[in-house]
C-alpha cells in the first residue's frame, strides 16, 4: 500500500483542487480513508466534506462511487471536477435512458473516476446492484448526507437501506460516510445500518475559540472605530462595509489620522487591488477597508480584527468574514454595528424582482441575521447552532457572556448540599434537604436530624438559592431521584466526585451588577 505524507496529501490537495490547506478534520479523514479504514466523518455544512472523498478518490486506483440524495447539486459537483480536469460523472432520474446507458459503458471501461449514484438509481433488486458495482470494482464508496439512511435523522430515505449491503459484498473496500447531522442517536444508527462497527468516527467543529464576538449599537461608528484602533494601533485588521463609497471614505479618515489604512473593492482596478492585498500581506497596510470582495485569495495568519461597519446580509457571508480574524489561534475580536435601518436597507437588496423563491431565501437568512444581533444570549452558541452544532449557553468570550453571565464555582455549596442528602440517608426530596441546609426548625424535621454537622450550615444562602442549585444539579447530572414512588435525592458517580473534591461544579449564573456604564466604552 502507498504511504501518504502530510506533505504528499497537501500537495495533491493543491494540485487537484487548488486549495493550500486541509480544513477541519479534513486531513485526518482522507488518511484513514487511504490506509482502507471505514470512517464517518461529521462536519458542518460549508466544512468541506467533499474533499474528504473526492482526493482519496483521485488517489486510489480505479473507480469510487458517491452515494447522494442531492440530485439538483449532483450536476453542479460534476460540472466543477470536470472543469478541473477530473473525470467525474453522475447518474440519476434527470437523465434519459441512453444518457444513462452511456454513462455505465464509461464507468466499466475505466473512464470514470468519481461516479455519482442518486440513492433511487440503485438497481432494486440487491444482486443487480451487486452485479453492477462488481463490474466497477470500486476502490471506496463514500455515502454523502449518511443520515439518510436513518429513521432517526431528519430526511430518511427508505432507498439509502439498500447501501447495507455494501460491506457484505465488498469487506475490503473502505467506506466513508459523511454528515453534518451530529446527533449521537443518529451517528450511532448510521454505523449499525452500513454495518461498518469499526468505523473511526471524526467530529469537527465550526467553533473559533479565539474569536471574540461583539455587537455594538450603531451610534457614533466612526469615532468608536477610531477608538478602537487607534487602541489597537499595532494590529492588522479588515473593517467590512456595504458600498464601495464608504470604504474610501472610512479609509480616508483612518489616513487622516496616521493609521496605514487602504481600501479595496470590486470598482478599482485588478493590478491596484493585488498591490493593496500584498501591502496587506506583507504588513505594509495595517487597516483595510473593503466591501465582500475582499478575502476571497487571501491567507493572513495575523488579522488580529474583524469590523462590520454595516450589518451583513446572511449569517454565512459574516461567519466567512469573521472567520479571517485569528488564523494564528490568537485571541482576535469580531466587531459588528448593528442598527435596524441596517436591516430595513437590506430587505430592499435581498427583493429579487421576478423570482420569489430566491427572495424567500434572502429574506429568510436576513432574518437570521436580525435575530443574532437582537437575540439576548450568547453569540457563539447561537452562530454555532445556525450551523447545526450543539453549543452550551456561555462560551464566557463574546459581548454577552462577558456582560450579562459570570461562571462562578460552586462545588463548596454543592458539597453541602450532597452531604446532607447522604446524612438523611438518601431518603428525602430537595425541600427537606433545603430545610436541614437552613437549620430549620420545623416539626417535620427528624430530631436526629438536628444534630447532623449539617444541619443549618447552609444558612448563608435563600432558599431560592438553594432551589436554583438543586435544580441545576439535577438538569446536569450532578445528583439523581430515586425511581420508585418517593423520588427522593440520590446520589450518583458524579456526586461523589465533588463530594470527595474530584470534580467542581462550575455554574452560569446572571451578574448581579451589570457593569453597563463602563462596559459600553470597552470593547
Ligand atoms: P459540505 O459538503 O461539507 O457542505 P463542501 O464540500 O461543499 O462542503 O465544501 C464547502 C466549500 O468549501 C466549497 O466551496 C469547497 O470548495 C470549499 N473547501 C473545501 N475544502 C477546502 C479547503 N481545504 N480549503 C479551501 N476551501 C475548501
Ligand atoms: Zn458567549
Amino acid at each position: 500500500m502507498v504511504t501518504y505524507t502530510t506533505d504528499k496529501l497537501k500537495q495533491a490537495l493543491k494540485h487537484f483542487f487548488g486549495y493550500d490547506d486541509f480544513r477541519l478534520d479534513q486531513l485526518s479523514v482522507i488518511q484513514n480513508v487511504l490506509a482502507g479504514t471505514d470512517v464517518m466523518g461529521i462536519m458542518p455544512t460549508g466544512g468541506g466534506k467533499s474533499i474528504c472523498y473526492q482526493l482519496p478518490a483521485m488517489l486510489l486506483p480505479g473507480i469510487t462511487i458517491v452515494v447522494s440524495p442531492l440530485i439538483a447539486l449532483m450536476k453542479d459537483q460534476v460540472d466543477s471536477l470536470l472543469a478541473n480536469g477530473i473525470h467525474a460523472a453522475f447518474l440519476n432520474s434527470s437523465q434519459s435512458a441512453d444518457e444513462q446507458r452511456e454513462v455505465i459503458m464509461q464507468a466499466q471501461a475505466g473512464n470514470v473516476k468519481l461516479l455519482y449514484i442518486a440513492p433511487e438509481r440503485i438497481p432494486a433488486n440487491s444482486s443487480a446492484f451487486i452485479d453492477f458495482l462488481r463490474r466497477l470494482n470500486p476502490s471506496l464508496f463514500a455515502v454523502d448526507e449518511a443520515h439518510c439512511i436513518s429513521s432517526w435523522g431528519h430526511d430518511f430515505r427508505p432507498e439509502y437501506l439498500k447501501l447495507a449491503i455494501l460491506k457484505q459484498c465488498f469487506p475490503t473496500t473502505p467506506v466513508i460516510a459523511l454528515t453534518a447531522s451530529a446527533d449521537k442517536l443518529t451517528q450511532d444508527d448510521i454505523i449499525k445500518k452500513l454495518d461498518i462497527p469499526s468505523a473511526k468516527v471524526f467530529i469537527s467543529s465550526f467553533n473559533r475559540p479565539n474569536i471574540y464576538y461583539y455587537i455594538r449599537p450603531k451610534q457614533n461608528t466612526m469615532a468608536r472605530i477610531a477608538e478602537y484602533i487607534m487602541k489597537h494601533r499595532n494590529d492588522c485588521g479588515i473593517i467590512y462595509t456595504l458600498s464601495r463609497a464608504s470604504t474610501e471614505d472610512i479609509a480616508g479618515k483612518l489616513h487622516v489620522m496616521g493609521i496605514k489604512a487602504a481600501y479595496y473593492h470590486a470598482g478599482i482596478d485588478a493590478n491596484e487591488r493585488s498591490r493593496v492585498q500584498e501591502a496587506f500581506q506583507k504588513d505594509e497596510v495595517k487597516v483595510i477597508v473593503a466591501t465582500i470582495a475582499f478575502g476571497m485569495g487571501i491567507d493572513k495568519s495575523n488579522v488580529r480584527f474583524v469590523i462590520h461597519y454595516d450589518v451583513p446580509k446572511n449569517i454565512e457571508g459574516y461567519y466567512q468574514e469573521t472567520g479571517r480574524a485569528g488564523r494564528d489561534g490568537l485571541k482576535s475580536d469580531a466587531i459588528l454595528f448593528y442598527s435596524r435601518g441596517d436591516i430595513m436597507k437590506l430587505k430592499g437588496f435581498a427583493t429579487v424582482e421576478g423570482n420569489a423563491e430566491q427572495t424567500v431565501i434572502s429574506m429568510n437568512k436576513l432574518k437570521k441575521m436580525e435575530q443574532f444581533c437582537e437575540s439576548d444570549t450568547c453569540r457563539r452558541q447561537y452562530l454555532m447552532q445556525y450551523f447545526g452544532e450543539p453549543f452550551p449557553a456561555y462560551c464566557g468570550s463574546c459581548d454577552y457572556c462577558m456582560s450579562s453571565l459570570e461562571e462562578r464555582d460552586a462545588t463548596v455549596d454543592a458539597q453541602k448540599f450532597l452531604s446532607a442528602v447522604v446524612r438523611t440517608g438518601e431518603r428525602y426530596g430537595v425541600g427537606y434537604i433545603i430545610d436541614i441546609l437552613r437549620g430549620s426548625s420545623a416539626e417535620k424535621i427528624q430530631p436526629a436530624h438536628k444534630e447532623l454537622k449539617t444541619y443549618g450550615i447552609g444558612k448563608d444562602l435563600k432558599r431560592e438559592e438553594w432551589e436554583w442549585l438543586a435544580r441545576q444539579m439535577l438538569n446536569n447530572g450532578f445528583i439523581e431521584r430515586s425511581n420508585d414512588q418517593y423520588a427522593a435525592l440520590i446520589l450518583n458517580d458524579k456526586s461523589k466526585a465533588i463530594l470527595k473534591g474530584e470534580s467542581k461544579l462550575m455554574l452560569v449564573m446572571q451578574k448581579e451588577q451589570k457593569l453597563s456604564v463602563m462596559e459600553e466604552e470597552e470593547f
